[in-house]
C-alpha cells in the first residue's frame, strides 16, 4: 500500500461551488530517498523562506500520536497509530446505569484502558493515547490528527479514520463544526485551519472532495447526482485517484465550513432516498494540498556556488502535494444478516463488506503479510495511497462507557489492538495455556540450570578433594623415599666405615703378622669385599623399589587428572544440554507467537463464521469438559474448572453450561475438593452464572449458600473470597430470595468474609449489602415486607458506617447507597441514627460526587420525621 512519494493525480478537476480548477504546474516528484522518514522531513523548516510560510502551525507536542511515532517508529514507517476515546455518560445512560459502574476505566497517564468483564476482573490494553470522557477537542485533535496533518502539508499522504460503535462520537470527533462552541470543532475543521493558516493562496492550493461510501458505491456528497465514482489506480506508483469526483478549491475557513454544511445535507437526502441512516455508510473527506516551494535549491549547486541567478530563475518550482483522507466509517455494530432490520441479506453482506475488509488490511499489515487484501472492498483501494510507505495513519476508536454495550466495545477495542501490531495485543483468553506452557518451560529450564550448577560446584569440589589427597600421597611418598634413601645412606656410611676400620685393623694386623698368613687374609679380605658389594647391590634394589613407588604414584595422579578431564566434558554435555532446552524454549516460544497470531486471525475470522456454529458439537465438547470436573487427577480437574470458568465468564455461554449440569458440579466441587485453587475458580465461575436470575433461584435450591459460606471460612486467598462475596453479592440482589438469603446466612458470612479486610473483598461485600438494601427497600415500598431491615437484624449496619466513608471508591459507592436504601423506610431510622448513620447522610447530601445519590440523601433526611428530630437534636442545621 505505499505510496511511493504521495502523488495525487485526480485528472480532470470539476467544481461545483466556485469553478475553480488547478493550475498546470511542473511538478518535481520528490525520489523516495529524499526524505523516507517522514517524522524528519529533510526539507522542512518553519522559519526557513524555503517553506513558503513562517507563521501559523505549531509543531505537535512530543507527546502526540505522530511525535510519538517520529521517535519510537523511525524503523517503521506506517505503523497505525490508535488513540481510543470515551464518550461521556449521555442523559439516557445516567439514568439506565446509575446504579452500573462504567465497562471501561481509563488511565490516561499509562495509556491504558481497563475493560470490566465483571463484577470483579477487567482486562487491560494499551494504545498510543487514552483520551478519556473529559478530553477537549483541542487535545484530541493535537493527538490524533496534528501529525498527520503536518505530514500531508510537508508531501505526504495522510489518513485520520474514526472507528466504533454508532453514538460513540465518531462524527463528535471528526465532523462538529463548533458553531455553536468554537472549542467544539471537530478534527475536519480544525486541519483545514492548520492547512490554510500554511498555504500561501497565491502560488499554493488545496483541494478538496467528500464522498459517500454506501453498499459499495460511491457517491459525491457535493454533487448528489454523480453517485457511481469510479476509481483508477495506477498500477505503477500505486496512486489512487477519483477522476469523476467533484474538487473545489478552498481559500477560506468560511467556504469550507460551507462544503461541509452542504455535504451534510446530501448526505442527509440521500439516505432518506436510500432509505437507510447515515451510521451505515463511511464518509470520506480528501484534502489535496499542493505547495510551492519557493526559491529551493537542489543542494549540489548552491554548494558549489556556481549557478547564476539566470539558471536559477529558469528552474522549475518545486512542488510538494499531500493527501489528507478523514474517514467516519461506518458503525461497527454487526448488522442483522438475517435481513430483520428492512435489508435483505445482500445488502447486509455489502453494507460490511468495506469495514470487515478493512479489518483483514490492518490484520494484514500488522502482521506483516506478505498479502494484503486491498482489492476486496472499495474502502481498502480508496485507502490504498494511504497506509504504509511514507503515509501517516492515525486511527480513533471510540466508545462509549455503558456496560450494556460491552460487547461491542470489547470488539472496538480489539480492532483498535490489531491496528496496533500484534506484538501489543493483550492476550487472548485462549492463550492462557500457551502462557502457562511457556511459564512451565521456564521453570523446567531453571530447574535444569540449578541441577546443572549444583552438579558443577559438587564436581569441582570432588576434585579438590582428590587433587589434595593425590597431593598429600605424593609428598607422603617423597618424603618416604627421602627418609629410606637417607636411612640407606647413612646404614651404608656407618657399614662402609666399620668394613674400613676392620680392614685397617686386619691390614695393621697384617702388617705385624706379615708373611705366612697373607694369603689366607686375602682371601677374607675378597669375602669382606663380596660382603660389601652384596650390601650395595641390596641397597641398589631398594632405591629401584622406592623409585617404582614413585612412578606408581605419578601413573595415579595422571590418572586422577585423566578423571578430572572426564569431569570437565561432562559439564560442558550438561552445558549442552542446558543450551538445547534454551533453545527448545525460544523454538515453543516462537510457536506460541505463531499460534497467538494465528489465533488473532482466527478471532478475526471468528466473527464471521460465528453463525455457522454448530451448537451441537459445542454441547457435546461442553460436556466431555464438565466430565472432566470430575476427573481422578488433580490438574486435569483444576484445568477443567478453568475452561468451565472462562466459557461461564461469557453471557452467551451460561446458559449452555447450566443446561449441560455444570453448575450442579461446581457446586458440588466446592463442597467436595479440598484445593483452594478450584475454590477460587469455581466460586468465580459460579459468581459469573451468578448474574442470571433464574440462575441465581438454582444456586439457592441447591444449598449455594452454605457452600460459598463454608468455602469462605476455609479460605486463605484474598481472591478466593473476592469470589465469594461475588457470587452472595449478585444474589443479594435478586428480589424473590432475599428471605431465603438471609435464611440460610448470606448476611452473616458476607460480615464473616469482611474480616480479610483485603479492598478488592471489601467492594464485592459493599455491593452484595448495596444490592440487598435496594431489594429489601423496594419490597417495603411495595408493602410486601414490614419491619426493620434484615440487614440490621443481622448487625450489618455499623460495618456500613463505618465503611460509608471508605477512601476505596467503590466500597465507598456502595455503602453510600446501602445507606440511601435503608433511610428510605423510617422503621429504620432509629437504628441508623443510633449507629452514627444521621452524620454520614448528611455527608453524602453534600459531598457524594453522583448527583442522584446526592439528591436522594436529601430528600430523605428532609422527608423523614425521624431524622428531622434527630438533626436537630444534634444541633445540625439542615
Ligand atoms: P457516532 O458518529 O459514533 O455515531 P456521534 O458523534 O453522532 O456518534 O455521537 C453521538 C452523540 O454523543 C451525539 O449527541 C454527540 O454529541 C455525543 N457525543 C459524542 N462524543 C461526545 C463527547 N466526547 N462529549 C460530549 N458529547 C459527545
Ligand atoms: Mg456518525
Amino acid at each position: 500500500m505505499a505510496s511511493g512519494g504521495g502523488n495525487n493525480r485526480n485528472g480532470t478537476h470539476r467544481n461545483s461551488l466556485k469553478g475553480t480548477t488547478t493550475t498546470s504546474t511542473v511538478s518535481t516528484d520528490k525520489p523516495l530517498s529524499v526524505n523516507s522518514n517522514p517524522s524528519k522531513p529533510a526539507f522542512k523548516n518553519k522559519s526557513s523562506p524555503l517553506t513558503g510560510a513562517s507563521s501559523g502551525l505549531r509543531k505537535s507536542s512530543p507527546g502526540s500520536l505522530g511525535g510519538g511515532a517520529a521517535k519510537d517508529d523511525a524503523g517503521v514507517p506506517g505503523r497505525v497509530r490508535v488513540a481510543v476515546r470515551l464518550r461521556p455518560r449521555n442523559a439516557e445512560e445516567s439514568v439506565a446505569d446509575a446504579d452500573f459502574a462504567d465497562c471501561v476505566e481509563l488511565q490516561p497517564e499509562l495509556k491504558r484502558l481497563k475493560l470490566r468483564k465483571n463484577n470483579w476482573d477487567t482486562d487491560t490494553y494499551e494504545f498510543d493515547e487514552v483520551l478519556t470522557e473529559f478530553a477537549s477537542q483541542k487535545r484530541v485533535y493535537e493527538v490524533v490528527a496534528k501529525p498527520v496533518v503536518e505530514g500531508v502539508l510537508d508531501g505526504y499522504n495522510g489518513t485520520i479514520m474514526a472507528y466504533g460503535q454508532t453514538g460513540t462520537g465518531k462524527t463528535y470527533t471528526l465532523g462538529r463544526l463548533g458553531e455553536e462552541d468554537t472549542a467544539n470543532r471537530g478534527i475536519m475543521v480544525r486541519a483545514m485551519e492548520d492547512i490554510l493558516a500554511e498555504v500561501s493562496p497565491e502560488i499554493d492550493s488545496v483541494l478538496v472532495s467528500y464522498l459517500q461510501l454506501y453498499m459499495e458505491s460511491l457517491q459525491d456528497l457535493l454533487d448528489p447526482t454523480n453517485d457511481n465514482i469510479s476509481i483508477v489506480e495506477e498500477p505503477k506508483s500505486g496512486d489512487v485517484s477519483l477522476p469523476g469526483a467533484t474538487l473545489v478549491e478552498i481559500r477560506d475557513q468560511q467556504s469550507f465550513l460551507e462544503l461541509l454544511r452542504l455535504g451534510e445535507a446530501h448526505r442527509h437526502a440521500a439516505n432518506t432516498k436510500l432509505n437507510t441512516e447515515s451510521s451505515r455508510s463511511h464518509a470520506l473527506l480528501m484534502v489535496h494540498v499542493k505547495r510551492t516551494v519557493k526559491g529551493r535549491e537542489p543542494a549540489h549547486s548552491s554548494d558549489n556556488g556556481n549557478s547564476t541567478s539566470m539558471a536559477r530563475s529558469l528552474r522549475p518550482p518545486l512542488v510538494r502535494k499531500g493527501k489528507l483522507v478523514v474517514v467516519d466509517l461506518a458503525g461497527s455494530e454487526r448488522i442483522d444478516k438475517s435481513g430483520s432490520d428492512g435489508h435483505t441479506r445482500e445488502e447486509a453482506k455489502s453494507i460490511n463488506l468495506s469495514l470487515s475488509a478493512l479489518g483483514k488490511c490492518i490484520n494484514a499489515l500488522a502482521e506483516n503479510s506478505a498479502h494484503v487484501p486491498v482489492r476486496d472492498s472499495k474502502l481498502t483501494r480508496l485507502l490504498r495511497d494511504s497506509f504504509g510507505g511514507t503515509a501517516r495513519t492515525s486511527l480513533v476508536i471510540t466508545v462509549g462507557p455503558s456496560p450494556r454495550h460491552r460487547g461491542e466495545t470489547a470488539s472496538t477495542i480489539m480492532f483498535g489492538q490489531r491496528a496496533m501490531k500484534v506484538e501489543n495485543m493483550l492476550k487472548l483468553k485462549e492463550e492462557f495455556d500457551y502462557k502457562s506452557l511457556a511459564r512451565r518451560l521456564d521453570i523446567q529450564l531453571d530447574k535444569l540450570i540449578m541441577e546443572h550448577e549444583r552438579k558443577q560446584k559438587a564436581f569441582e569440589v570432588e576434585i579438590e578433594r582428590m587433587t589434595a589427597e593425590a597431593q598429600n600421597r605424593i609428598s607422603e611418598a617423597e618424603r618416604n623415599y627421602a627418609d629410606a634413601v637417607e636411612k640407606e645412606r647413612l646404614k651404608y656410611q656407618k657399614d662402609y666405615m666399620e668394613s674400613i676400620k676392620k680392614l685397617e685393623e686386619k691390614w695393621m694386623m697384617n702388617q705385624q703378622n706379615q708373611g705366612n698368613e697373607r694369603k689366607e687374609q686375602m682371601v677374607h679380605i675378597a669375602e669382606e669385599v663380596a660382603e660389601v658389594k652384596k650390601l650395595l647391590s641390596k641397597e641398589t634394589s631398594l632405591r629401584k623399589a622406592a623409585e617404582e613407588e614413585v612412578d606408581n604414584l605419578k601413573s595415579q595422579l595422571a590418572q586422577l587428572k585423566m578423571s578430572e578431564a572426564s569431569a570437565n566434558s561432562e559439564i560442558l554435555k550438561l552445558r549442552k544440554m542446558v543450551e538445547d532446552e534454551v533453545c527448545q524454549k525460544e523454538k515453543l516460544e516462537g510457536e506460541i507467537s505463531m499460534l497467538q497470531s494465528q489465533l488473532l486471525h482466527l478471532s478475526f475470522e471468528a466473527d464471521e463464521v460465528c453463525y455457522l456454529c454448530n451448537l451441537q458439537v459445542w454441547h457435546v465438547g461442553l460436556q466431555k469438559i464438565l466430565s472432566l470436573l470430575e476427573a481422578e487427577d488433580a490438574d486435569v480437574r483444576i484445568h477443567a474448572v478453568k475452561v468451565v470458568a472462562n466459557l461461564a465468564a461469557e453471557e452467551t455461554n451460561q446458559q449452555k453450561i447450566v443446561e449441560a449440569g455444570g453448575l450442579k458440579s461446581l457446586l458440588m466441587l466446592l463442597g467436595s475438593s479440598d484445593d483452594e485453587t478450584i475454590h477460587r475458580v469455581a466460586a468465580g465461575a459460579i459468581a459469573n452464572l451468578a448474574m442470571n436470575e433464574k440462575n441465581q433461584e438454582l444456586i439457592m435450591s441447591q444449598g449455594g449458600i452454605s457452600l460459598l459460606s463454608t468455602t469462605a471460612s476455609h479460605a486463605k486467598d484474598p481472591q478466593t473470597l473476592r469470589m465469594v462475596a461475588g457470587a452472595i453479592a449478585n444474589l443479594c440482589g435478586n428480589d424473590k430470595l432475599q428471605t431465603k438469603l438471609r435464611g440460610e446466612g448470606g448476611i452473616k458470612a458476607l460480615l464473616e468474609i469482611v474480616k480479610c479486610g483485603h479492598p478488592d473483598v471489601l467492594a464485592q461485600v459493599a455491593r452484595g449489602i448495596a444490592n440487598f438494601a435496594k431489594c429489601e427497600s423496594r419490597a417495603s415500598t411495595q408493602g410486601s415486607k414490614t419491619g426493620r431491615s434484615l440487614l440490621i437484624e443481622d448487625g450489618a449496619l455499623p460495618w456500613i458506617v463505618q465503611n460509608a466513608n471508605s477512601d476505596a471508591s467503590p466500597i465507598r459507592r456502595h455503602n453510600e447507597l446501602a445507606l440511601c436504601h435503608l433511610a428510605q423506610h423510617e422503621v429504620n431510622a432509629k437504628d441508623m441514627i443510633s449507629e452514627g448513620a444521621l452524620w454520614e447522610l448528611v455527608r453524602i447530601s453534600q459531598d457524594c460526587p453522583r448527583e442522584d445519590i446526592r439528591t436522594l440523601a436529601h430528600r430523605t433526611l428532609a422527608s423523614s420525621p425521624d431524622f428531622i428530630a434527630g438533626l436537630k437534636r444534634l444541633r445540625i442545621n439542615y
